[in-house]
């Protein structure tokens, strides 16, 4: 059966932090693709400095073409209004009906699970997996997940090595006049230098 991980995020932008953890699940996985949806409207964080959803997707599908196994969907996107992942991943599976799908999200995500719109959705329909964002939150993440699965979630947890870069991080280099390019693609490096993105 076709393995399909499913990376959603604001991705404002999208940085090496979560092109590791996609590298990283995809291998142990043994995924066949990894799906990279940015967000229309994030409904679960606050987003400052939202960059217009277009150039998010573009910078997303610059930073796929780093690996052969990752794609990019604009689903949440054309859907348009708040983007509510049990959505995405129902039109998913309407598209890749005999697929398993794998749900990927960092530990900050994962701990407020419980509070999406239609979790159990989520959990018919993907397995959900997280890595730590902090070396001593492995034991959180793991009791977390033990907790879900009494919830009917499949989970998995896995260490991944903890890269320290956050959308926030890179938007806040720019703002300094700092350089990025220990933070994100060479490709949206340029982009967001070019397009003046994040600079006041
Ligand atoms: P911001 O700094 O604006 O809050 P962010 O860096 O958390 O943004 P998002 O697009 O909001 O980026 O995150 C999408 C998903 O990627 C979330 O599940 C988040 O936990 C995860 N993630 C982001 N950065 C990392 C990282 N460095 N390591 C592991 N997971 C990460």
């Amino acid at each position: 059966m076709q393995k399909i991980a499913v990376f959603g995020g604001t991705f404002n932008p999208i940085h090496n932090g979560h092109l590791h953890i996609a590298e990283e699940f995809a291998k142990r996985l043994k995924a066949d693709k990894v799906i990279f949806i940015p967000a229309n409207i994030p409904p679960h964080k606050q987003a400052p400095d939202l960059v217009p959803a277009a150039k998010r997707l573009e910078m997303c599908r610059m930073a796929a073409q780093e690996n052969r196994i990752f794609q990019v969907s604009d689903i949440e996107i054309r859907r348009g209004g708040a983007s509510y992942t049990s959505e995405t991943l129902e039109q998913l599976k309407l598209i890749y009906p005999d697929a398993e799908l794998f749900l990927l999200m960092g530990e900050d995500m994962f701990l407020t699970l419980e509070q999406w719109h239609d979790p159990q959705a989520i959990f018919r329909l993907a397995a959900v997996c997280a890595a730590p964002r902090s070396s001593s939150k492995r034991s959180r993440l793991k009791s977390y997940a033990s907790h879900l699965a009494e919830e009917g979630a499949k989970t998995f947890i896995e260490d991944i090595s903890y890269l320290p870069v956050s959308s926030t991080m890179v938007r806040e280099a720019v703002k300094a006049g700092r350089n990025i390019s220990s933070l994100v693609p060479k490709k949206v490096e340029r982009y967001i230098l070019e397009n003046r993105l994040y600079m006041e």
